[in-house]
């Protein structure tokens, strides 16, 4: 069996070191150059042209995407002739933040306030201070988004900023957590530990799964609702704040997420084999962690993978990418433990 991936980053890198174990193939399909999946299956580089496009089709039996930024004319062409998971709907609706938040609200899922905008001009006390001026597409990591807190912070913001935008209220919250789940073609639906988040810069910094987390509940109730709603095949995330003792979505993840990096050594299964199996219509595996676990981003530069290997009990994934400002380069995992972490953080963070 082979699978085809839109996309050439790391997730795809994961998907197939996942699936290649089992005996299944890959197939990669990229608009930028990319050293992350070139060992691990054929590699199209190309701007979705038709023959290009054509090819990579026909040499594979399901396609996938690792993003939320492909356009979707180009899952229509696939459809015609192969399987796609998670499908379009899915991902015509996460990939617009205005879209994905009218419909989080449309199935009784709770989001911040928000309002569309086109020019500075559309931005109006509907929403007071502070709160974000976020891009509806093409954002991640914090990309395309501006905190206005003071009328002084609102003076510098051109219209191109606000083009095609959304202002939403920015909050104060407990927690950040994310809950990452998978459906099977049959429908069979099942859920990892909630992970817990901690962002700096708008970029996540470190994850570690909650084993029976007080939420768990109420998360997986919605992403139930999601995967129910949007007959959704593969392996979904949301990402929540936590406030006041409940749950507001922030965003969904059509796709494996970086915040289920701790699944390929904490899970029975991880994230990315669910994924896999379940785009190929296999039998999903054990969600069940075997214990707590942390998984550090490495962003920007990388650490001397000597110093990480002497402290023994660390696993080391390195993406191959070419290092640059804010970038995501690779990540650790280790299990909970205050003085392990202590002398990782020394390690990778300023
Ligand atoms: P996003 O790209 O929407 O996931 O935003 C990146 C990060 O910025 C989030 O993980 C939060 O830490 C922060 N953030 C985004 N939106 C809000 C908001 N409305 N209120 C508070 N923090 C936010």
């Amino acid at each position: 069996m082979k699978v085809g991936i839109l996309g050439g980053g790391q997730l795809s890198r994961m998907l197939a070191l996942a699936g290649i174990p089992q005996g299944i193939q890959f197939s990669f399909y990229e608009s930028q150059p990319s050293n992350c999946v070139g060992p691990l299956g054929d590699l199209t580089l190309a701007q979705y042209d038709e023959a290009s496009l054509k090819a990579f089709i026909n040499d594979v039996d399901v396609v996938t995407y690792e993003n939320e930024n492909i356009p979707v004319s180009v899952l229509e062409t696939i459809i015609q002739t192969k399987p796609v998971y998670p499908g379009i709907e899915p991902l015509s609706v996460i990939q617009d933040r205005l879209l994905e938040k009218d419909y989080l609200n449309s199935i009784g899922i709770p989001t911040v306030k928000y309002y569309p905008i086109n020019n500075r001009k559309d931005i109006s006390n509907e929403i007071p201070m502070p709160f974000v001026i976020k891009k509806r597409r093409n954002g991640y990591d914090g990309k395309g988004q501006f905190v206005i807190e003071t009328e002084a912070d609102l003076l510098p913001i051109q219209d191109t900023q606000c083009e095609d935008a959304i202002v939403e209220q920015f909050i104060t919250f407990e927690r950040e957590i994310s809950l990452i789940g998978c459906r099977g073609t049959e429908g069979e639906m099942v859920f990892y530990d909630i992970a817990e988040n901690y962002h700096r810069d708008g970029i996540l910094r470190r994850t570690e799964n909650k084993v029976d987390d007080p939420r768990f509940q109420e998360a997986t109730s919605y992403l139930e609702k999601i995967l129910l709603s949007l007959n959704y095949v593969g392996t979904c995330t949301i990402e929540f704040f936590e406030k006041d003792g409940g749950l507001i979505a922030n965003e969904i993840a059509p796709r494996v997420h970086n915040s289920g990096h701790w699944t390929i050594e904490g899970a029975v299964t991880s994230q990315f084999d669910n994924h896999v199996r379940s785009i190929l219509s296999l039998p999903l595996g054990d969600t069940k962690s075997y214990g707590h676990f942390v998984m550090y981003n490495l962003i920007g530069k990388l650490p001397k993978v000597r110093d990480i290997m002497s402290l023994k009990s660390v696993q080391i994934h390195d993406y191959e990418k070419a290092p640059r400002l804010a970038r995501k380069l690779g990540h650790l995992t280790c299990e909970k433990d205050k003085a392990l972490q202590q002398k990782i953080e020394q390690l990778i963070w300023d």
